[in-house]
């Protein structure tokens, strides 16, 4: 299988962990071909830098896989290089036998409620990019100046912002967090977290080990009404997923029966709570909630509502793809049939499947896409790289190489004051003077 395939040249678009997965395996079925990843920023791996939370640290280690991917011969990086901007999708699929878009899906997702568009109101990508300094969020700056952040959603994602707002900075000690969000953190008097899910705590989307995280906290107890909890887990939950359910109720219900330790800082997490307004007048001031009633696990509106104060509201209710110009959507997802979007050009990743799994679910479906890749193409001796590199001198586009990024990496290393591991570039100007 796949012999006419051997020397084919293939394009990514995009260096998460689909797009990665997607190298590894062309690279791994097709000795002989050769692919290009090009990357929007200076630095590689999607969400793996800049959306896993900054004291999940090991988690980020897994970027070395696709680090020693990148150090293949037959791997080119094309770090700082945007399709659609700097190189249309339209000249990659001249210039190769086939391009593999694997851009994600971080784009927040409306609540399309009144008060969306006061200040003060964040999606979570906006939100996790700034304390992962994100160049497009560097300078979010959000309202953190008063207290009550109301966060919407209930998954793990929710709980990533929760924690990492309610830590200390000594617990914040061994993560990556960037300096300029650890300081507004500090800086706030923030005593109050909440959490809302529209629908119960069976339903929520986070697993056992980050709920785990939250029972301790230095400063911040959470906190959990026991009569919101149902005695057990019931509806149509198997094997695996049963398991994490049941845990889940556990966790929480020990929460509920905690004696509540006097600290400074509540972490609410409220179920059956549907936003129905953002409430304020150039600011966000507080927000209204209905109550919800789960019916065949469908929320259903109440007709109650309840106000809240806060002085910001993060929505973590979902992400969809923004793809370049000309291909085709479906919803929040490219269009595309087992990855296939029109002949010679597939997806992969959460441009394909929307946003759902972790890292490591992204391969199986990554090389799903790979067999179908060698099935349908042949290698007609396209120029790949060389045409690029032609059309971003002429456009006068700086290109970060892999050697030049894992420089740039190097410096972030240096700069950090021990323990913590890793102070990072957040604006792309500073990355590109490190290699001037
Ligand atoms: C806030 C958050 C926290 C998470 N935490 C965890 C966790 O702790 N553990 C875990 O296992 N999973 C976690 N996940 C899930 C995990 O990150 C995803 O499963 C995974 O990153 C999806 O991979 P992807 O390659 O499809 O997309 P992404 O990781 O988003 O990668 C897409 C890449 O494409 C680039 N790109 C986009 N458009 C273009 C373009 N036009 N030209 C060039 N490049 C482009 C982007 O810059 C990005 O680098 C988290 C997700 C989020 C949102």
């Amino acid at each position: 299988m796949g012999y006419k395939t051997m020397s084919a040249k293939f394009a990514i678009v995009g260096s998460g962990p689909a797009g990665m997965y997607a190298a590894d395996a062309l690279l791994k079925s097709l000795p002989d071909c050769h692919v290009d990843v090009f990357e929007k920023y200076p630095a590689p791996y999607g969400l793996i830098r800049y959306g896993v939370a900054p004291d999940h640290y090991k988690t980020r280690n897994t970027s070395r896989q696709f680090a020693r991917t990148f150090n293949e011969d037959a791997v080119g990086y094309y770090g700082n290089v945007e399709i659609g901007k700097d190189i249309s999708l339209d000249e990659l699929k001249e210039h190769y036998d086939a391009v593999v878009l694997a851009m994600g899906a971080y784009n927040d997702r409306k609540l399309g409620i009144e008060g969306e568009d006061l200040d003060g109101v964040y999606g979570a990508c906006a939100f996790v990019g700034w304390y992962n300094g994100h160049p497009d969020y560097r300078d979010l700056n959000p309202r953190l100046d008063q207290d009550g952040v109301a966060v919407i959603g209930i998954g793990n994602v929710a709980l990533d912002v929760c924690r990492v707002l309610a830590k200390t900075r000594v617990e914040h000690e061994a993560s990556d967090i960037c300096a300029h969000a650890l300081d507004a953190i500090e800086a706030s008097p923030l005593t109050n977290l909440h959490m809302f899910g529209r629908r119960g705590a069976v339903e929520a989307g986070f697993t056992p080990k980050e709920l785990g995280e939250i029972k301790d906290l230095e400063r911040c107890a959470a906190i959990v009404d026991a009569a919101q909890l149902p005695d057990d887990v019931t509806g149509d939950f198997e094997g695996r997923e049963r398991g994490i359910k049941e845990k889940n109720l556990n966790l929480l219900k020990d929460l509920a029966a905690q004696d509540k330790p006097e600290k400074p800082v509540k972490m609410n997490l409220s179920f059956y709570a549907s936003p129905k307004k953002i409430l304020g007048t150039d600011r966000v001031e507080g927000i209204r909630l209905e109550k919800t009633q789960v019916v065949d696990g469908r929320a259903l509106a109440t007709g109650e509502t309840f106000d809240i104060p806060c002085g910001a509201v993060v929505t973590a209710i979902g992400y969809q793809t923004s793809p370049p110009e000309g291909v085709p959507l479906d919803g929040g997802t490219v269009a595309n049939e087992n990855g296939r979007v029109e002949p010679g050009v597939y997806v992969v990743g959460w441009a394909k499947r929307g946003p759902s799994g972790t890292i490591p679910t992204n391969g199986p479906d990554s090389r799903d896409v790979v067999e179908l890749i060698i099935q349908d193409v042949a290698a007609s001796g396209m120029a790949g790289g060389a045409a690029i590199d032609a059309l971003l001198a002429e456009r006068s586009v700086r290109r970060v190489t892999f050697p030049e990024w894992e420089k740039i990496s190097e410096q972030e290393f240096a700069r950090a004051k021990a323990p913590q591991p890793r102070e990072r570039f957040t604006r792309v100007d500073e990355m590109l003077a490190v290699l001037s």
